[in-house]
């Protein structure tokens, strides 16, 4: 920690704060400049109380206090210098292949389902997306089918050979939901849901956690960091868009965390645009700035009849305009070094 003392601060006044720094477990290392006093306090941030409550304790001697170290250690980038690969079945994400994760937003029947899951294929998808638990803003919309969604989705990839990406909604059903999935999503509404993120670690499956609607970078590496500490390192972050003052797209995607979560950590850093924009007329585009950014997968609401959805009608692609976009996409995925 950094702490800088204010203009003119007596020698009784700097006394009384080093005694401080060293009571709180830190050793204290003084630098005189010509107008004023900076402490370096030597000590682990990580296992020591903060410092940062020096402003308020001294108001009239301290200035500021700033951490050097990071809060977050094993997804930082720092704690494992090669980009982590996660292994989901005979795939590799975070490799040279980019990854594409399509379906619906919701399980809503068997042939919805399987409609879906045999046209993302035949597209160049690798995994099936599908909701069976729904976190819905309202208690009367569509709150999915639950464990008879599972088995739909069980019965795709049996078909298909498709992985399968599903959202854990509760604690209680982690259990379950690992049984089904072969990778866990964790939503934007539970991106702090401390206790559901260490019950889905507890699992051992990869997970796949969604940004908050409101949650800064350093919040969304400090989530990601309860899986890592709870001894899963399957960890990918998955960008799905922030809520801004903008009301022409459904959320802002924030292109930006990919190189940012490139720079921090070494976990995998997957796109969302479909709630990332909500529109599916923005998808291929946002599909495009992604992968020639580097992201290492995209997650895409796709549905055989997007007019008739049980959820997120508006932002999902037809398995039509779906196919088209794996082809655009085609040239993107290759300039970016990819497969
Ligand atoms: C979804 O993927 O359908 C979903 C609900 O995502 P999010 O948690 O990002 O809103
Ligand atoms: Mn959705």
């Amino acid at each position: 920690m950094i702490i800088v003392l204010k203009p003119g601060v007596s020698k009784k006044q700097e006394t009384t704060v080093l005694r401080e720094i060293r009571n709180l477990g830190y050793r204290p290392h003084v630098m005189r400049g010509v107008a004023r006093t900076v402490i370096g306090a030597i000590g682990d941030e990580l296992t020591h109380q903060s410092l940062e409550t020096l402003v308020t304790l001294f108001p009239q001697t301290v200035e500021s206090v700033m951490p050097v170290q990071k809060r977050y250690k094993f997804v930082s980038r720092e704690a494992h210098l090669d980009d982590s690969t996660i292994k989901v079945r005979e795939h590799v994400i975070g490799g040279k292949k980019l990854h594409v994760m399509a379906g619906p937003c919701s399980v809503e029947s068997e042939k919805q389902l399987l409609t879906t899951a045999e046209a993302v294929k035949a597209a160049g998808a690798t995994i099936l997306r599908g909701g069976a638990f729904k976190p819905r803003t309202s208690p009367y919309e569509f709150q999915g089918l639950g464990v008879k969604g599972l088995k739909l989705l069980a019965k795709a990839r049996r078909e298909t050979g498709l992985a399968v990406i599903t959202e854990l909604l509760s604690e209680a059903h982690a259990g379950i939901i690992a049984e089904y999935a072969d990778i866990i999503q964790i939503g934007a509404r539970n991106a702090q849901n401390f206790q559901l993120l260490i019950a889905a670690a507890k699992t051992g499956k990869p997970i796949l956690l969604k940004r908050g609607l409101s949650m800064k970078i350093e919040e969304w590496l400090l989530a990601g960091e309860y899986i890592l500490a709870n001894e899963n390192s399957n960890l990918m972050f998955c960008e799905r868009g922030i809520r801004t003052f903008e009301t022409y797209t459904r959320n802002t995607l924030d292109l930006s965390t990919i190189p940012i979560i490139k720079r921090e950590s070494h976990c995998p850093i997957v796109i969302d645009p479909s709630q990332g924009a909500g529109r599916a007329d923005l998808v291929t585009a946002m599909c495009k700035g992604a992968v020639a950014m580097g992201a290492d997968a995209l997650l895409i609401e796709v549905h055989p009849n997007p007019a008739e959805a049980w959820s997120d009608g508006p932002q999902q692609l037809s398995l039509e305009v779906f196919a088209k976009l794996m082809r655009e996409l085609h040239p993107f995925i290759l300039a970016s070094g990819r497969e």
